[in-house]
C-alpha cells in the first residue's frame, strides 16, 4: 500500500519580487537564500539582523507608538477591518506565499489565511468594547468612583514558529496593534516573507510606517536582544525555547504570553459514530503534516470500537494524497527541513525497534521530494518509547484502547503537555462533562481543533508546559495592556478628619462596613 501521489510543477515565484518584499526587514547582516522546503527552489534573498539593526528597529518602532496610542481606538480597529477586507482580495497571494515558505498543503495554507482574516475582523469589531475605560467598585459608594484604564504596554515582541508562518506572527501581532502597541517581530529565519507581506499590507491600511518592525535571524543570536528591547514578550514555539524566554523576561520583570508544545489526546466515547470520529481524526493528525501545536498524537478508544475505528481511521489516512501541488489535489505537503524529518522518523524507527505495530505509513517519500513523510498510525506504543509522551509534532499518531471514559480522561490527562483535546460522542452533553476533566486550554466536542481555533472569542492556550497566557478573545488582547486604577475620592478623607478621634472613626466605618455587607455590595 502507498498513499496516492500527487506532483505538478510549481509556478515561478518571482524571486526578484519577493527579494524586493525581503528587503524591507529591519536587517543590515549578510544576505541568507531562502528556500521552499517543497523542493529547495529559492524564493529570496534576505538580509539578517545584527543585536544593533534589533536596537535600532525598537529605537525606530517606540517613536511611532504613541501617535498611534494617541489614536482613538475606533480609528485604529478601522486599519485591522480595512486589512480584512484587502486580504480577502489579495488571497491567493498570500495561500502561495504560506505553500512556499512552508510547504503545505492549499488547504492548510487556506486555513491560516482566513484565520488571519477572522482574527482582524473579530479584534476590529471587538477592540473598542474590550478596551474601553470602565467603572468599578469603589469603597465607597457615591464618594469613591473608581475607573480601570487600559494603557498599552509599549512595545510588544513577537517572536514565532515557521509552522503557522502568517497566523502565528500576525494575529496576536493584530490585538496587541489595535490596543495601540508597537510590534518588534521575529519570524522563524526559515519563513519570514509572509510576515513581511502583511506589514506591506497594513500599512497600505494606514497603519504607520515603522511601527510594525520585522527582524530576521537564528532564534539563539537576535531573540535575547529583542527581548532586551521590548516591554513584553507574545511567544509561539516550543517548550524549550518558552521556558528560556520566560526566565529573560523575568530577569527584567516584563510580562511574557507563551504557546508552546503538547501532546494532543483524542478521545473517542463509547457512544461515538466510529465514521465521523475516524474522518475527524484524520483532519486532527494530519493537517500540516502533524506540524500543529493543537493536532493530535494520541488518541484512546473504547475498547469495544478499537477494531472498527483502527479500520476506519487507516483506510482514510491511507486515502490522504500527498505531494508538493499549488492546487487543492494534494491534501499532505512535506516536512519543514531535514533535521524535523529525521525527529520525525528517530520517533517511528524507535517505536517499531521497541515492539510498536506500524498500521500504515513509517517510510520517507523521496519520489515526491527530499522532505515527505507518510502519515503514520501506530499501535502497542508503550512508555518506554519516544513517542509516547515527547512531542513529535509530524504526522504520527498512536492508538490505545481504553475501558471506559474514566480511564480516557486519566490517560488523556497523563502528560507533562495540556494544549489541546479532542472528544468524539453521540451525546454532547456527555462530551462537554468529559471535557470539564481534560487539564487542556481547549477542548473540542466531535471536532478536532477548528471549533475552537476558529473561534476568535475563544481563548487558546495551554495548561502544564504547554504555556502561560492565552491569545484569542478578550484574554488575547488584555494581556497587551497595562491595567491601571484610578479611583476619585470626594467629600470625606479616608481618615479621621472633621475633628473626629481615631476610636470614634474606627466605630463609624465598622458600622459602614456591616451596612454594605447587608445591602449584598461585594
Ligand atoms: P522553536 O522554539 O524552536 O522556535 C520558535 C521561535 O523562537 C523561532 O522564531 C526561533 O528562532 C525563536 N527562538 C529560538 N531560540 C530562541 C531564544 N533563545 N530566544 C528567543 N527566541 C528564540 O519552535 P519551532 O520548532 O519553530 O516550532 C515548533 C514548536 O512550536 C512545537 O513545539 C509546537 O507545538 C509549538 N507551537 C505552539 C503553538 C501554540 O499555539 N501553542 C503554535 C505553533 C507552534
Amino acid at each position: 500500500m502507498t498513499h496516492s501521489r500527487v506532483s505538478m510543477a510549481l509556478p515561478p515565484a518571482g524571486p526578484a519580487d519577493l527579494t524586493q518584499l525581503a528587503d524591507r526587514v529591519a536587517a543590515s547582516g549578510p544576505r541568507v537564500e531562502l528556500c521552499s522546503p517543497y523542493d529547495h527552489e529559492v524564493l529570496a534573498t534576505i538580509r539578517t539582523s545584527t543585536r544593533e539593526d534589533v536596537r535600532t528597529a525598537a529605537a525606530a518602532a517606540r517613536q511611532v507608538q504613541p501617535g498611534w496610542a494617541g489614536r482613538p481606538v475606533e480609528q485604529r480597529a478601522r486599519v485591522l477591518l480595512d486589512f480584512h477586507d484587502r486580504l480577502m482580495d489579495r488571497r491567493d497571494h498570500f495561500v502561495d506565499l504560506v505553500q512556499r515558505e512552508s510547504g503545505k498543503s492549499r488547504l492548510a495554507a487556506v486555513e491560516e489565511v482566513l484565520h488571519v482574516a477572522v482574527t482582524a475582523r473579530y479584534y476590529g469589531r471587538t477592540a473598542q468594547r474590550h478596551l474601553r475605560s470602565e467603572r468599578g467598585l469603589g469603597l465607597f459608594p457615591v464618594l469613591t468612583r473608581l475607573d480601570r484604564n487600559y494603557l498599552p504596554k509599549g512595545l510588544v515582541g513577537v517572536i514565532g514558529p515557521w509552522n503557522y508562518p502568517f497566523t502565528m506572527m500576525v494575529s496576536d501581532a493584530l490585538a496587541a496593534v489595535v490596543a495601540g502597541n508597537a510590534i518588534l517581530a521575529k519570524p522563524d529565519a526559515q519563513t519570514p516573507l509572509v510576515s513581511l507581506a502583511a506589514v506591506e499590507l497594513l500599512e497600505e491600511c494606514g497603519l504607520p510606517s515603522g511601527l510594525w518592525q520585522v527582524v530576521n535571524g537564528d532564534g539563539g543570536q537576535i531573540g535575547p536582544a529583542l527581548i532586551d528591547q521590548v516591554d513584553y514578550v507574545c511567544f509561539t514555539g516550543s517548550t524549550a525555547t518558552g521556558t528560556k524566554i520566560a526566565e529573560q523576561c523575568a530577569q527584567r520583570l516584563i510580562g511574557c504570553s507563551l504557546e508552546l508544545g503538547g501532546k494532543n489526546p483524542l478521545l473517542v466515547l463509547a457512544d461515538a459514530d466510529v465514521d465521523k470520529a475516524a474522518e475527524g481524526a484524520v483532519r486532527s493528525c494530519f493537517s500540516n503534516a502533524g506540524q500543529l501545536c493543537v493536532s493530535a498524537e494520541r488518541i484512546y478508544v473504547s475498547e469495544p470500537l478499537m477494531a472498527e475505528f483502527c479500520a476506519a481511521f487507516v483506510a482514510r489516512t491511507r486515502a490522504l494524497k500527498l505531494g508538493r501541488s499549488m492546487g487543492f489535489d494534494s491534501e499532505m505537503g512535506c516536512l519543514i527541513d531535514a533535521a524535523h524529518l529525521q525527529r520525525v522518523e528517530r520517533h517511528v524507527d524507535d517505536a517499531r525497534r521497541k515492539g510498536a505495530t506500524v498500521l500504515t505509513g513509517g517510510q520517507r517519500r523521496p519520489d515526491l521530494g527530499e522532505l515527505f513523510f507518510e502519515p503514520t498510525v501506530l499501535t502497542g506504543v508503550t512508555p518506554e518509547m519516544d513517542c509516547y509522551a515527547d512531542e513529535t509534532f509530524g504526522p504520527v499518531v498512536s492508538i490505545y484502547p481504553v475501558a471506559d471514559d474514566e480511564e480516557a480522561v486519566a490517560r488523556a490527562n497523563d502528560s507533562a503537555y495540556g494544549l489541546n483535546a479532542s472528544v468524539w460522542t453521540s451525546d454532547p452533553e456527555r462530551g462537554r462533562r468529559v471535557a470539564a476533566r481534560i487539564r487542556c486550554g481547549s477542548v473540542n466536542v466531535n471536532e478536532g481543533f477548528a471549533a475552537t481555533f476558529g473561534s476568535i472569542d475563544a481563548p487558546m492556550g495551554g495548561m502544564k508546559g504547554s504555556g502561560l497566557g492565552r491569545r484569542q478573545g478578550i484574554e488575547g488582547i488584555r494581556r497587551f495592556v497595562e491595567v491601571q486604577s484610578v479611583a476619585t475620592q470626594s467629600g470625606v478623607p479616608i481618615a479621621p478628619s472633621h475633628g473626629m478621634d481615631a476610636g470614634t472613626f474606627t466605630a463609624v466605618m465598622t458600622g459602614v462596613l456591616r451596612v454594605l455587607r447587608r445591602i449584598g455590595r461585594p
